[in-house]
């Protein structure tokens, strides 16, 4: 269901072309116009023979019942919005634990009003309405880009014969700062998918990943496959199958320890469940690790564990230090 490509972002311009090329009614802005004079593409006013043309502004609660409900003997119908479904908003709280998926609560407009798809003279513009001229009865819209931000949205009118705007409310945030760059408003689809953490991301969130296979790094990552064995897997069996551990290591587990001792370690963490990584780290970012060969670790818990050196403090002692442990190393 191609509609369903619009659930994560409004986007992409409906299947149906939604500039018609029909010479009497379009007119459309070409490249090579000079930047200072704007012409638009779009829907003239209807000729007499025509049916008048209702635009519908939204396809929310408001919108899709009009459209719905509207007599298309009578009208043509136009409606423009950023969304090409209706959302059931009632429902969106369930999609987003898992109770529903998304697509139930999701209805395209061409669905709803199947002469959106089928009259010659309704069309649906995946686009927000930018102001309206009530004067000469058009409304000004903007084409919705997807990924595109250098590119200039397209801009177009179309005139109206009856205006419905139905364009919905905004969320209250109350001015309060960071609510716009933090939090998640439950009010789409994609807000809902946005909420629900996916199955890659269970396993990053719950992935944890020790660097450095000294004493420190091993003996954490030994209790944490303890706790995962023993208690996760008891008490939280449901995530038993997303936690896992992983030590990476550049040389040696546990180089500065015999052979015998080493090669124990690694025989208790691989049984344990540790997965052991013979690699050296190069980059390290907010959810993923880069390693030397350009692989990536994913990680929601991160220990660090490569070793000592001396702090600033004892750096910075004006006092006479000793070299031969450098070269010892
Ligand atoms: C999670 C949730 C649960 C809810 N549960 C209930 C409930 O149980 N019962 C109840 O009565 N109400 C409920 N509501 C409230 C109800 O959804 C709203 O009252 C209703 O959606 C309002 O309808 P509307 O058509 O005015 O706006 P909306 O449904 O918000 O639709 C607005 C439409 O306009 C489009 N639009 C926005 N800007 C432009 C623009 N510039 N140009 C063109 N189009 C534009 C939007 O994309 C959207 O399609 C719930 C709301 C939410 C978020």
């Amino acid at each position: 269901m191609s509609f369903l490509r619009n659930l994560l972002k409004p986007s992409i311009l409906k299947s149906r072309t939604p500039f018609p090329f029909s010479s009497s009614t379009l007119y459309y802005k070409t490249y090579s116009t000079p930047a200072s004079v704007t012409t638009y593409a779009g829907l003239e006013p209807t000729r007499p023979d025509e049916k008048p043309r209702v635009v519908v502004l939204g396809s929310g609660w408001a919108g899709c019942r009009l459209i719905k409900e509207i007599d298309t003997k009578i009208y043509d119908i136009v409606c423009v919005s950023p969304r090409n479904h209706m959302v059931f908003t009632p429902l969106l709280a369930s999609t987003c634990v898992g109770t529903l998926e998304f697509r139930s609560v999701a209805e395209p407009i061409g669905r709803i009003q199947p002469a959106i798809s089928t009259e010659p003279g309704s069309y649906y513009f995946l686009a927000n309405c930018s102001s309206v001229d009530t004067k000469d009865h058009v409304v000004h819209c903007e084409a919705v880009t997807e990924g595109a931000q250098s590119m200039d949205p397209w801009k177009f009118k179309i005139a109206y014969d009856k205006l419905i705007v139905a364009s919905g409310a905004e969320a209250s945030t109350f001015g309060i700062n960071g609510v716009h760059e933090h939090a998640i408003f439950l009010r789409e689809v994609h807000h809902a998918q946005e909420i629900r953490v996916s199955e890659e991301e269970k396993r990053r969130l719950l992935h944890c990943v020790v660097v450095g296979g000294g004493p420190t790094g091993v003996e954490f990552s030994g209790e944490l496959s303890d706790f995962i064995m023993k208690d996760v897997h008891q008490r939280y069996a449901h995530v038993k199958d997303y936690i896992h551990v992983t030590l990476i290591e550049a040389n040696e587990i546990l180089s500065s320890f015999d052979d015998r001792l080493r090669h124990y370690a690694v025989k208790q963490l691989t049984k344990s469940g540790v997965h052991l990584v013979h690699g050296m780290v190069k980059d390290v970012q907010p959810d993923k690790l880069i390693l030397s060969d350009d692989s990536e670790v994913p990680y929601g818990l991160l220990v660090w564990s490569t070793g000592v050196g001396p702090s600033p403090f004892v750096k910075n002692l004006e006092l006479p230090k000793v070299t031969w442990w450098k070269d010892w190393h």
